[in-house]
């Protein structure tokens, strides 16, 4: 992959990948997902990206049948988060034992590998969470 290309790429990985929201010019409201149009009535809604990196585990799923992509992760914790500022996103809990999670744990953003493309040779890596060390 040339160089120049990263940035193209960059944008093409789903939002899944990468903690984008949608801010609407007009009121200041924030959309993760990202939506197309605000509750105010505008569609004027622009990348916002800087989200804050913390906040706490809202609830979690512990799933043991996975699929083969994440059986080295076994089990696979997958958590709603409510970031600092109240925005929503789901993603994975890592470097985290099961039983010792619970609602209004404190959670960093980390970047992890995600995902291997073996017929582009590429490694995408996404935003997942882990608990905060007290
Ligand atoms: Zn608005």
């Amino acid at each position: 992959m040339r160089h120049e290309s990263v940035p193209m790429y960059w944008r093409n990985i789903p939002q899944y990948y990468r903690l984008v929201a949608k801010r609407c010019r007009q009121c200041g409201a924030v959309y993760f997902p990202p939506a197309l149009r605000c509750r105010c009535g505008s569609a004027e809604l622009e990348d916002y990206d800087e989200l804050p990196h913390e906040g706490r585990l809202v609830e979690y799923t512990v799933l043991y049948q996975v699929g083969t992509d994440f059986l080295k992760q076994k089990p696979l914790i997958v958590g709603l988060v409510e970031l600092n500022g109240g925005v929503r996103a789901v993603g994975q809990i890592v470097d985290a034992q099961p039983d010792r999670l619970a609602p209004g744990t404190r959670v960093e953003l980390v970047f992890r590998r995600v995902a291997v493309d073996g017929r582009h040779g590429l490694i995408m890596y996404g935003y997942k969470f882990r608990p905060v060390q007290p």
